[in-house]
């Protein structure tokens, strides 16, 4: 993933004529922090992870990225990902930079009270390196709400009361509104207007999903309440198919229960890799990097690839696609939507006031459409495609905001 990461950063900086001083300031990030977290197990035995936070680039402002909980946790893969983060806060406009990071541990495999004992330890490590104006860690893969009401506790046992210093809590405790949905509606809003733009609403379409868990199921609903026709979704078990659309809200309760799409008898079981060369008018990956390949690529049906997971399409496939006139909405647009309501419920956590429902997707409405809205304004001016335009747009503003703080000698030429 670091290499893909890299490879669109270099397409863009093609388009300014970036010196390789520059690219290699504007890609390396400010901080690695790597720490070891020894914790007592349910059987009295020691137990010994690593913990990873890479903060990337503050030139906009604090930094945000998720915290992981997953055996692939590394420092290649949180580099990568503080990566992406730096460019989607830039091209939706939220005042952060980037960083990601997480524990190489494995969640299913311990009990909530060693999840716990790793969380506050972990917290413990890197207390002096987050805070709500330096560092704001979020739930990613295999964290949740719950994970982030302990880092707010343990954060603020050394720091005082401090919801800031993290968000995706849960609405009782100081988290916000429309902060779960918010991905998968940020999906549903940067589709729709690109269905404006090619004089379409959701009626006129078919779509295929991968991946049926926050993300996907939420941007399902959202697409669905819309009237689209969901005909395809796949998991890591299974799949399951309706031409004529599959009913979302009993497919989301059997999920729910099952934690898996497969099994439900209201559509017909298929073989869940299918689900990313079904034919539907869209296709939203919504599971994993890597999954749409230079192998895979030439046999995709949809017209449109909605980049709901981070990273889910190689260069390869990425230039496949631009050949056959696919047209791809980029991970670091698509999927913003999720940082962009973290960042209301930080400017809520600093204000001490609490939105409701309504205002948080009002306001998820009008930064979606408006990052949308410089995407495509660029690629127009360029003649680019849209993640070359969105990378470019990212880049720009954070060259700008660090040439403002006059961070680098050298300056970027943004007229080019
Ligand atoms: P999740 O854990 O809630 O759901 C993941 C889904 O992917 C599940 O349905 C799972 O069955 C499916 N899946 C896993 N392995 C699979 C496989 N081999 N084949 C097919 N399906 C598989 O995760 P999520 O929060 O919905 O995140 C999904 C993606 O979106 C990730 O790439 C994540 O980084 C990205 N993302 C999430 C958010 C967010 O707010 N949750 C924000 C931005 C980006």
């Amino acid at each position: 993933m670091l290499e893909e990461s890299r490879y669109y950063f270099q397409k863009a900086a093609d388009v300014f004529g970036l010196s390789s001083k520059l690219r290699d300031i504007l890609l390396s990030p400010l901080r690695v922090i790597k720490v070891e977290i020894v914790t007592e197990g349910d059987d009295g035995k020691l137990q010994h992870h690593m913990g990873y936070r890479v903060q990337h680039n503050r030139s906009r402002g604090p930094m945000k990225g998720g915290l992981r909980y997953h055996p692939s946790v590394d420092e290649a893969e949180a580099t990568a990902l503080a990566n992406l983060m730096t460019w989607k806060t830039a091209v939706v406009g939220v005042p952060y930079g980037g960083a990601k990071g997480g524990v190489n541990c494995d969640p299913g495999e311990l009990s909530e009270r060693e999840l716990h004992a790793i969380t506050r330890t972990f917290v413990g490590q890197i207390k002096e390196v987050i805070g709500p104006t330096l560092d704001i860690p979020a739930p990613d893969v295999n964290t949740d709400a719950r994970i982030m009401g302990w880092i707010m506790d343990e954060y603020s046992k050394y720091s005082g009361f401090s919801p800031g210093v993290v968000t995706g809590k849960p609405v009782h405790l100081f988290g916000s509104e429309g902060r779960e949905e918010a991905t998968g509606r940020g999906v549903m809003l940067v589709l729709e207007e690109v269905l404006k733009d090619q004089d379409k609403s959701f009626s006129d379409i078919t779509v295929a999903l991968q991946g049926f868990g926050n993300v996907g199921s939420f941007a399902a609903q959202f697409m669905s309440e819309k009237g689209a026709k969901i005909v395809a979704v796949g998991d890591h078990l299974g799949g399951v198919s309706k031409a004529d659309g599959l009913d979302v809200g009993e497919l989301i309760s059997w999920a729910r229960a099952h934690r898996t799409v497969k099994g439900f008898a209201g559509g017909d079981a298929f073989e869940s890799a299918d689900v990313l060369t079904w034919d539907a008018d869209v296709l939203v990956p919504a599971a994993l990097g890597g999954v749409l390949t230079g192998d895979n690529a030439s046999d995709v049906r949809a017209k449109i690839v909605v980049e709901a997971a981070n990273g889910p399409t190689t260069p390869e496939a990425d230039e496949i696609f631009h050949q056959r006139g696919i047209l791809v909405i980029p991970d670091i647009l698509a999927n913003a939507g999720g940082v962009t309501a973290s960042y209301f419920e930080w400017a809520q956590n600093i204000q001490q006031f609490q939105w409701d429902l309504d205002r948080v997707r009002k306001e998820l409405a009008t930064y979606m459409r408006r990052a949308y809205r410089a995407v495509t304004e660029m690629a127009h001016q360029r003649q680019l495609d849209l993640r070359t335009a969105a990378f470019v747009l990212a880049i720009s503003r954070v060259g700008e905001a660090a040439m403002s703080r006059a961070l680098f000698s050298e300056a970027i030429d943004l007229s080019r």
